[in-house]
């Protein structure tokens, strides 16, 4: 196939637009997983500190509990309050130490017996908590103290630092957990600091106590979704990543493919490879040839000649076709105009135009410069519009057509019937001729129906005050009966197949009463 030479790939956008596309289920998938990494990351988060909370809670509880049993004590003498204070600690689980204060000093320790250390309110959040790095007994090891009063006699009750360690280490050990009361806080590592606690880089969230003075901060380091990617998602990961690779190597390959045929066709434009074929039109009456359809041919190095309907249809995919048809304009031009004797006043020349083709005012220019080559009026150019593409009737087309009538170039609608616009383009565009689809010539002596349709179409010009061309003839019975019919022109292989340029001047200047070469002999170009 001559669409699928190989050319060297280029670093441009048709080498990144595949890694583009590979990346882009990659990445969305990504983007998916990321946030129902986030997601569970934030519930995780609120249900670990809302867990931490609930834990110190309890502990509070049991030094609350503690301190309001012993509160009728406070402002009793130490001696008779002590047993009561030993047994609250032996009691409950949390409570490391209770003691009695009176006149903001503290009078009866459940340690010590009679002690006298100064307490200051101010030290507790609210009154009633305070979060210490340490006491005379375990200095440099927190401990939580809990305050109740009456009046200026009350009791305070402790917690090792130990108890609240544990809550922020093993309820959640991959959560970066603060307890903070008042301007302190304590992190995992059992460390009391003042001023705001660290914010966590992910799934931040805060949780207070409705009981007592504190909360509860927590999150996640910035490296942990990443983690959870790599250790929940990893089946998913491989699957993104095979499916990226997938899509981008599909976008790879049909680059490749359209990429060599669109550079394949660009090398064969500016080798010439394309050239004219001609075949002609003759007179319905006499059968004289009344001008020639060019049909392009694909001289191919290696492929030899290749039909158009193997490359056509992707030229006018990839827009090529217009140069192409240029091109092919001008070789023609070159070829006949030489030769421009043997052509009868009025030849008329059938070029076959695409849509793109009239998207602007080019094609005037194109048909400008073919008629020049020739002497005034030996030439009629024809241009056939097919409706493979739908040419769409806007301003711009309408001064095309126009002027090309003004420098009349006539022009002929290809295939009629075949699609589903060829009465919509009559309306819009003034159209001279008409050429019947070669299906329809195949009708010829065929069932019924199908007659009626081509005798309809036949009709249809006679009315409209249209030329007629009918193509595809290939027998005596098609001719006659097209004859009959008032068909104006027949195109087939009844009357000749498609040529080269040589052998179609050739067979020019052996019709009888061809006009004589000005120059002595066979030119070149005929000789073939
Ligand atoms: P088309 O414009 O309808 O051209 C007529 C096709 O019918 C030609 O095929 C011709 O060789 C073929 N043909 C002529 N007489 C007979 C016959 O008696 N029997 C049969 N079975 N076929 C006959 P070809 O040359 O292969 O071209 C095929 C199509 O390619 C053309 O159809 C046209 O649509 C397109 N094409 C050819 N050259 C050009 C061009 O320069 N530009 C554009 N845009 N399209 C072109
Ligand atoms: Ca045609
Ligand atoms: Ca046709």
């Amino acid at each position: 196939m001559p669409l699928t030479v190989k050319r060297p790939a280029r670093c441009s956008w048709r080498t990144l637009l595949p890694w583009a596309v590979g990346a882009i289920p990659l990445a969305c998938g990504l983007v998916v997983i990321n946030w129902q990494i986030e997601r569970e990351l934030r519930m995780a988060s609120q249900t670990t500190t809302q867990q931490v909370v609930g834990y110190v809670d309890h502990i509070l509880d049991n030094l609350g509990n503690a301190a309001q049993a012993l509160l009728p004590l406070a402002g009793s003498p130490c001696a008779d309050a002590q047993f009561a204070l030993r047994k609250e600690v032996t009691g409950n689980a949390f409570v490391r130490s209770t003691n009695l204060f009176q006149h903001n000093a503290l009078y009866c320790s459940s340690l010590f017996g009679e002690i006298e250390e100064p307490v200051k309110a101010n030290d507790y959040t609210d009154g009633r908590l305070w979060l210490m790095d340490g006491n005379s007994v375990t200095p440099g090891h927190p401990l939580l103290v809990y305050r109740a009063h009456e009046g200026d006699r009350g009791v305070i009750s402790t917690v090792d630092g130990d108890h609240l360690l544990t809550a922020l280490r093993l309820i959640a050990p991959e959560a970066s957990l603060q307890l903070q009361v008042g301007p302190v806080w304590m992190g995992s590592e059992g460390v009391v600091q003042s001023g705001p606690p660290p914010t966590a880089a992910v799934a931040a969230s805060s949780a207070a106590s409705t009981h007592y003075p504190f909360s509860v901060h927590g999150g996640y380091s910035a490296g942990k979704p990443a983690a959870v990617l790599r250790e929940q998602y990893p089946e998913l990961l491989g699957l993104l990543l095979v499916l990226g690779v997938v899509a981008g190597l599909a976008c790879r390959w049909q680059l490749r493919r359209a990429s060599s045929s669109r550079a394949e066709l660009q090398r064969a434009l500016a080798a010439n490879e394309f050239v004219p074929y001609f075949q002609p039109v003759v007179r319905a009456g006499d059968c004289g040839w009344a001008g020639a359809e060019v049909l392009m041919r694909w001289n191919h190095p290696r492929e030899g000649l290749v039909r158009p309907d193997l490359f056509i249809p992707y030229a006018e995919h990839s827009g090529q076709i217009v140069p192409m048809t240029r091109a092919l304009m001008l070789h023609t031009a070159q070829s006949l105009a030489p030769y421009a004797a043997l052509l009868e006043d009025d030849f008329h020349i059938a070029i076959n135009i695409t849509a793109d083709h009239c998207r602007d005012l080019s094609l005037l220019d194109d048909c400008r410069t073919f008629l020049q080559h020739f002497p005034p009026s030996r030439v009629r150019l024809t241009l056939e519009l097919t409706e493979r593409k739908l040419i769409e009737a806007t301003p711009v087309t309408l001064e095309l057509f126009d002027k090309l009538h003004e420098m009349g170039v006539m022009i002929a609608l290809d295939d009629f019937g075949t699609g589903q616009s060829s009465l919509n383009y009559l309306r819009q565009f003034k159209v001279d001729y008409l050429k019947i689809d070669q299906s329809f010539v195949a009708m010829i002596g065929g069932d019924a129906l199908s007659q009626h349709i081509l005798d309809s179409i036949i009709e249809l010009s006679g009315k409209l005050g249209l030329g007629i061309v009918a193509e595809g003839v290939e027998n005596e019975t098609q001719r006659d009966y097209l004859a009959g019919q008032g068909v104006d022109f027949l195109q087939g292989y009844l009357f000749a197949r498609p040529m080269p340029a040589a052998e179609f001047l050739r067979a020019l200047a052996a019709r009888p009463g061809a006009a004589r070469l000005p120059q002595d002999g066979a030119p070149e170009i005929m000789r073939g």
